[in-house]
């Protein structure tokens, strides 16, 4: 339980309400900035203006996913309020206060920094990205689906990287019967891809293993997918880039050369926010019960 702990929730979207569900669950106080046009009333959570915080008071501090903007805003879509998260509120916060998000950027790693404040980024831990790696490979297949006229079945698929991504999206595609390529740079990697009954490549040869696929789903987060990739593409063949972005493909060169590439980014919340909050809040909930328990036990 997370009992006389004072919890403030600033900002997100669908996927936030689960968290708001689970830790009113846990009996923690909660603080909701940025959901002024939320119908939904949750007992124990009281709606405020940021400047009607009182940081003094905070245990713990949970931004949407992707935390703020560059100039720190933080995104609200339950209201149409200006949100920044500042130097200043987190200085009034007591030491203790955590911060959690998604991911950070520039201004929240310099903001931490200044205020001296741990910051938790939810998504950099393993079991957070393998469990959201399932919503990810259904909305995955949902783009290709949309956007072929051909069946996943007995098509030809390059997916490039086997981290928690690709994993899940090559076992996916080959359970649908697809036949599947594994692109990857490290030995141990093209074990597991062996293992895993595909067929593995080194990503040295991407040129020459793309001559012959029909879909490309890249998980890498840099840019592999050049043009001198593109041009030995089928013209038909659709790239799928999940990387976060700006992705790994040269956008710009697919188009000029006709062949579709998309950059598909956030698809868990917004395939299944539920689901992609419930997989926030669950660990959202372990992390703030140790946090409570370590400082009661101090
Ligand atoms: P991950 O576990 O870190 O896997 C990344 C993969 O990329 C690994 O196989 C890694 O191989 C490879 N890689 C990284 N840098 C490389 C380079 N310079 N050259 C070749 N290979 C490289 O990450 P993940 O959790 O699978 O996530 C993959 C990407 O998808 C991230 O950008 C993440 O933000 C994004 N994502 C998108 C969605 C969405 O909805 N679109 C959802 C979840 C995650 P090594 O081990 O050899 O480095």
């Amino acid at each position: 339980m997370l009992t006389g702990m004072h919890v403030a929730i600033i900002g997100g979207d669908a996927r936030q309400l689960e968290v708001i569900r689970k830790l009113t669950e846990l009996d923690a106080k909660l603080s909701l900035i940025g959901f002024d046009q939320l119908d939904h009333g949750f007992t124990g959570a009281t709606k405020v203006q940021i400047n009607e915080v009182d940081f003094s008071d905070v245990d713990a501090i949970i931004l949407p996913v992707p935390g703020t903007n560059l100039e720190g805003q933080v995104d609200t879509v339950f209201s149409n309020e200006k949100v920044f998260l500042t130097e200043e509120m987190l200085l009034k916060t007591p030491k203790h206060c955590t911060i959690y998000s998604g991911i950070s950027n520039r201004y929240l790693d310099q903001l931490m920094k200044s205020a001296n404040r741990k910051h938790v980024q939810l998504f950099e831990r393993d079991d957070v990205a393998i469990y959201n790696s399932i919503p990810t490979v259904e909305g995955t297949i949902m783009i290709v689906i949309q956007h072929t006229d051909f069946t996943i079945h007995g098509s030809r698929v390059a997916v490039l990287g086997l981290g928690r991504v690709g994993m899940s999206v090559a076992r996916a595609f080959a359970a649908l019967g697809a036949k599947v390529k594994v692109g990857a740079r490290r030995s141990e990697h093209i074990a597991r891809i062996t293992e895993m009954g595909l067929y593995p490549f080194h990503l040295n040869d991407l040129e020459k293993e793309v001559t012959d696929i029909d879909i490309c789903i890249n998980t890498i987060p840099h840019m592999v997918v050049t043009a001198s990739v593109i041009s030995k593409m089928p013209a038909h063949t659709l790239i799928v880039d999940l990387a976060s972005k700006p992705g790994g493909t040269d956008f710009r060169y697919a188009e000029k050369r006709g062949i579709k590439a998309l950059l598909a980014p956030g698809l868990p919340g917004i395939v299944a926010p539920k689901t992609a909050g419930r997989i926030v809040a669950n660990v959202l909930a372990q992390l703030l019960s140790a946090d409570l328990h370590m400082r009661k036990e101090k």
